[in-house]
């Protein structure tokens, strides 16, 4: 059983902030900020496209609801939200989870489209068409 499973079921210790019948959310324990929260589906899925649509929308409920707390709590209106999908893209912990980072003046973050810089040799156009045949 995996980590996160082991904290959604509460085998394993974890700073839980909120927590419903099919989501938890908890304190990373290495935060990248004061804050900085994991939300997950309890049931265990890798990621988003094994998701369920009615466990999308659970999550990115829970998403909402921790941003509102975390807000309050914390005097920032300012967040970076989102999820690594894939080992390539840097996600360790094989149950999906979305980091909700609370920001603040001078801690010289970044923004989420800085994380990679790897644009492609075709045109949009081409994309557009590529995507839209292939992936539809
Ligand atoms: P990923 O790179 O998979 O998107 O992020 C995994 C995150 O989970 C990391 O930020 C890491 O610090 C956090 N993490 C890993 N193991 C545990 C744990 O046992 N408890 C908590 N609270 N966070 C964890
Ligand atoms: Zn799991």
């Amino acid at each position: 059983m995996c980590v996160f499973c082991e904290i959604a079921s509460g085998r394993i210790p974890a700073h839980k902030i909120y927590e419903d019948g099919e989501t938890a959310a908890f304190l990373d324990v290495n935060p990248s900020a004061p804050g900085h929260t994991l939300v997950i589906p309890k049931k265990h899925y890798s990621n988003i496209a094994d998701l369920p649509e009615n466990l999308v929308a659970a999550t990115f409920k829970t998403a909402k609801r921790v941003t509102h707390m975390l807000s309050k709590a914390l005097g920032t209106a300012h967040f970076t939200t989102g999820y690594n999908m894939g080992k390539l893209s840097g996600q360790e912990v094989d149950h999906l989870h979305v980091h909700v980072i609370p920001r603040f003046e001078g801690d010289r973050g970044t923004s989420i489209q800085a994380v990679v810089r790897n644009p492609s040799a075709k045109s949009l156009e081409e994309m557009k068409e590529e995507i839209i045949k292939n992936g539809s």
